[in-house]
C-alpha cells in the first residue's frame, strides 16, 4: 500500500514499541503475550486516535481550515487527542459531546473531560443518547462558517478510510517489525469500537498479503452489525489507497460478548484485566476500551483458543486517561 501519496502530519517521532509481557504471560499460562505499545503514540497522552489524525488533520489544513469540529462520548480519547492536535497546528476546535449514558456529562468531571477544558476546546456541545451526531456538527459547522471560519468535520472516533488509513499504516508497521525481529505472529487482537482502528488493521495486513488471524473485541456493537460495517470500512481504505476494494468478508472477525450491560458500563472482566495488566507487567489500560479488549484477550486464551506455544500480539490502543473518570471500577474486589 502506498500510503506517502497522502497528505500527513508526524505526531509521533519512531515506531512504537512491540514488548513481550513475561509475567502477563506466565500469570495467564497459554501463549506468549506481546504487546504494541499505541498508548505511546504523539499528541496528549496518545492512543489510537493519533494514528488517524495524521491523516484527518493533515487533509484539513490541506483544505484550507481553521476550525476542526468532532464528536464523542462525554470521556472521549477521540475527542481529546483532535483538541489536541488542533491546538499543536494552531486552529480551533469545537466538540459535541453525546451522553452515551444518560446523566453522564458532568462539568467537574475528571479524566478527559479535565482536558478538554485543561486544552481549551472553543465550543462544548452536550447532546443526548441517539442524537443525529452528523446534524449537530453539520450545525456547528454552520455557525464557524458564518462567523467567516472554515470548519473540517472529522467523524467520531476519526473512523472513516481516510483516518482508518492510520492503522494501515500501523499494520505496515507491525509486520515491519516483526520481520526485522524475527517475531512470527499468530494471532493479534484489538478493540473494535467505531472501527478505524480493526479495519485498517484488516486493510494493511491483507494489502501487505499477511495471514496473521486478527480478532477485534467489541466495546459497543452487536457481532453482525458490526462485522459488516468494519468489511464496508476496511473495502474503503484498500479503494482510497487505489487497490481492489472487494476484501473476503471473513478477514473481518468481532468479539460481541466482552461488552456487558452497555458502551462503557463495568464488567468485572474489565476490572480483572485492568489489574491483571498492571500488577504484573506495570501497563494502564482503560475501562472503556482496552479493558474490556484486554478481558476478550484473556477470555479467548482461558478458553484455549489462544493456546500455549502461540504469539499474541495485543494492540493497546491507549486510553489511560479514563481510569481517572472511574476509579470504582478500575479499584472494585474481583475474585
Ligand atoms: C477509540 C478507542 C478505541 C477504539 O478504536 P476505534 O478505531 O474507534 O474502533 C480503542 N481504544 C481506545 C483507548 C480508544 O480511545
Amino acid at each position: 500500500m502506498d500510503l506517502a501519496r497522502f497528505p500527513r502530519r508526524r505526531y509521533t517521532e519512531a515506531p512504537t514499541p512491540i514488548e513481550h509481557l513475561p509475567r502477563l504471560s506466565a500469570a495467564l499460562g497459554g501463549p506468549d503475550v506481546y504487546v504494541k505499545r499505541d498508548d505511546l503514540l504523539g499528541l496528549a497522552s496518545g492512543g489510537n486516535k493519533t494514528r488517524k489524525l495524521e491523516f484527518l488533520v493533515a487533509d484539513a489544513l490541506a483544505q484550507g481550515a481553521d476550525a476542526l469540529i468532532t464528536t464523542g462520548a462525554v470521556q472521549s480519547n477521540h475527542c481529546r487527542l483532535t483538541l489536541a492536535a488542533a491546538v499543536k497546528e494552531g486552529v480551533a476546535c469545537h466538540l459535541v459531546l453525546e451522553e452515551r449514558v444518560p446523566g453522564s456529562y458532568s462539568e467537574d468531571a475528571s479524566g478527559n473531560n479535565l482536558l478538554y477544558r485543561l486544552l481549551g476546546a472553543d465550543s462544548m456541545t452536550v447532546v443526548p443518547a441517539g442524537t443525529d451526531l452528523a446534524g449537530a456538527m453539520e450545525e456547528v459547522a454552520e455557525r464557524v462558517r458564518s462567523a467567516g471560519g472554515t470548519p473540517y468535520v472529522i467523524p467520531g472516533g476519526g473512523s472513516n478510510a481516510r483516518g482508518a488509513l492510520g492503522y494501515a499504516a500501523c499494520a505496515a508497521e507491525i509486520l515491519g517489525q516483526t520481520f526485522d525481529s524475527g517475531l512470527a505472529l499468530d494471532h493479534v487482537v484489538c478493540a473494535s469500537g467505531s472501527g478505524g482502528t480493526h479495519a485498517g488493521l484488516v486493510a494493511g495486513f491483507h494489502a501487505g498479503s499477511a495471514q496473521i488471524p486478527l480478532t477485534g473485541i467489541s466495546v459497543r456493537a452487536e457481532r453482525t452489525a458490526q462485522e459488516e460495517k468494519l468489511h464496508a470500512l476496511a473495502g474503503g481504505v484498500l479503494e482510497l489507497a487505489g487497490l481492489p476494494g472487494d476484501l473476503p468478508r471473513e478477514k473481518v472477525v468481532v468479539r460481541d460478548e466482552y461488552v456487558g450491560p452497555g458502551y462503557s458500563l463495568p464488567t468485572d472482566e474489565m476490572t480483572e484485566a485492568i489489574q491483571l495488566f498492571a500488577r504484573t507487567e506495570g501497563i494502564l489500560l482503560d475501562p472503556v476500551y482496552t479493558g474490556k479488549a484486554a478481558a476478550g484477550l484473556v477470555g479467548m486464551i482461558r478458553q484455549g483458543e489462544l493456546a500455549a506455544g502461540e504469539k499474541v500480539l495485543f494492540v493497546h490502543t491507549g486510553g489511560a486517561p479514563a481510569l481517572y473518570a472511574y476509579p470504582d471500577a478500575a479499584l472494585k474486589v474481583v475474585s
